[in-house]
């Protein structure tokens, strides 16, 4: 099968039984936590780093009380800038301190961020309050991309958004954008002089920064960093693409959006459920799928092997269960972090789901994907951009696992699905490398890795 024109477009058919049981050592994204040692010189240092990431997390709390969120947002601005106050006054027991801080100082400085938190700080001192305002931005999410029309409004002009619904255009875009799209409506506090930033959000990556100078503090001084371990399984967690940020103040805008089916006006709802290997569960499903668990994901730390380890185990599970769940991998250094299934029910919860596992992404520093699932392939037609796979006439079935990485891919292994009454076959696998995966583009947002040119002509070539 060639991807020269093809277009492949996930579809998720139901559910396959043993998921629980085929995939050993998950080690899961539950909430993390800061060790800071005990007796570590640099103890107030961390105290106060700590504060602040408690002082974001009631503002977080209180983000639709304007009274408690001006101050608990204040009050993390200044305490997280006293940091670095606190760590000058110990520069007696960090070696060469003047020779290690002047590069971190020029740093902060040429940064617009932290010198914007500077002067806020000074302001909040000085002058009295930050002028924060309250925002709605609204957009509607038709595709993997962020494409679709978009607007910023204050906050008490509460019916704006649906302005982007009444101005849909009246052709096939205006089509599908009514069919598969979706009105997402995000509150926002923003800061006069700060406009492009969300100022929870603003806060939360100045806090990964001066966070990223204590950790080299520590490494000055010959310690370990503190750690970010997950609480349960003791996991520690490495920066990954968090630049210092803890996981918990990563996507704090789930908590703050509502989004509606432009198709019925329903909320749409994301779900991303973690797959918790289950030992039980193990014994049975390896007599069911003939699998021994401790296989599934091959002895080499090394992506495509993994992905071909993990397409042998679907195929059996597959024509075991003749469907198969639509799963993704999380993967950091060759070997699984984390494993999802996702049941979404229609297009429009793919497209958000899809900027969920981008931020599970960051938020665990996977460096590469896996995407498993049942899809619906069909010759691409050029004049119908917007006509996905699973409504064309001439789709077909095929199991794929694509791969998607920091620094490799797209690779999809792809078997084609034959079904004849109840029986099922596969045919023989092939590779497609390089075709236009646009399911995972928020992915490569967040990895800040470009999407392909080719892609993007791919799009362009076809007219609306
Ligand atoms: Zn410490
Ligand atoms: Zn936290």
């Amino acid at each position: 099968m060639n991807s020269e024109g093809s277009e492949l477009d996930t579809d998720f058919l139901s559910r396959t039984e043993g998921l629980q049981g085929v995939y050993p050592d998950w080690r899961g994204s539950n909430m993390t936590q800061v060790e800071r040692h005990t007796n570590c010189p640099l103890a107030a240092v961390d105290r106060r780093l700590e504060d602040a990431h408690q002082q974001w997390h009631q503002a977080e709390a209180t983000y639709f009380d304007p009274d408690a969120f001006r101050r608990n947002i204040q009050t993390a601005i200044q305490t997280l800038r006293s940091v670095t106050f606190v760590l000058q006054n110990n520069k007696r027991i960090i070696p060469d301190f003047d020779a290690w801080y002047e590069p971190w100082r020029e740093r902060l400085k040429a940064d617009g961020l932290m010198s914007w938190m500077v002067e806020a700080r000074n302001r909040i001192e000085k002058q009295g309050d930050l002028e924060a305002h309250s925002f709605v931005r609204a957009a509607i999410v038709a595709s993997y991309l962020e494409e679709g029309p978009e607007i910023q409004v204050p906050a008490d002009l509460f019916s704006a958004p649906w302005t982007l619904v009444k101005n849909i255009p009246d052709n096939l875009l205006g089509e599908h954008l009514r069919q598969n799209g979706v009105l997402e409506v995000e509150r926002k506090w923003i800061e006069n002089s700060l406009p492009e930033y969300e100022l929870l959000d603003a806060v939360a990556i100045a806090y990964g920064r001066i966070s990223q100078v204590v950790d080299d503090a520590h490494r000055q001084m010959g310690l370990e960093p503190p750690a970010t371990t997950n609480m349960l399984t003791g996991e520690a967690f490495t920066d990954g693409w968090r630049n210092g940020r803890l996981p918990c103040m990563i996507s704090h805008r789930e908590t703050r959006t509502a989004r509606f089916r432009l198709s019925d006006g329903t909320p749409a709802e994301l779900e991303r459920k973690a797959v918790k290997f289950d030992a039980a569960e193990a014994e049975r499903v390896s007599a069911r799928y003939d699998i021994d668990p401790k296989n599934a994901f091959g002895s080499e730390n090394n992506n495509r092997a993994v992905l071909q380890s993990l397409f042998e185990t679907a195929k059996k599970m597959f024509l075991a269960d003749r469907y198969h769940d639509s799963i993704v991998f999380l993967l950091r250094n060759g070997a699984p972090i984390h494993i999802m299934s996702l049941r979404p029910e229609d297009q429009s919860q793919k497209y958000l789901m899809m900027r969920g596992v981008a931020d599970d992404v960051v938020r665990s520093g996977a460096d590469a994907v896996i995407f498993i699932s049942e899809v619906w392939i069909s010759q691409a037609d050029p004049n119908k951009r917007y006509l996905r796979a699973a409504l064309a006439p001439d789709r077909r079935e095929a199991l794929t696992a694509t791969l998607v990485a920091k620094d490799d891919g797209p690779v999809q292994m792809v078997a084609e699905i034959l079904r004849d009454g109840n029986d099922v076959a596969l045919e023989q696998t092939s590779i497609v490398t390089g075709h236009a995966a646009f399911a995972f583009a928020p992915i490569y947002k967040a990895w800040g890795k470009e999407i392909p040119q080719e892609w993007l002509g791919m799009f362009d070539e076809s007219s609306d």
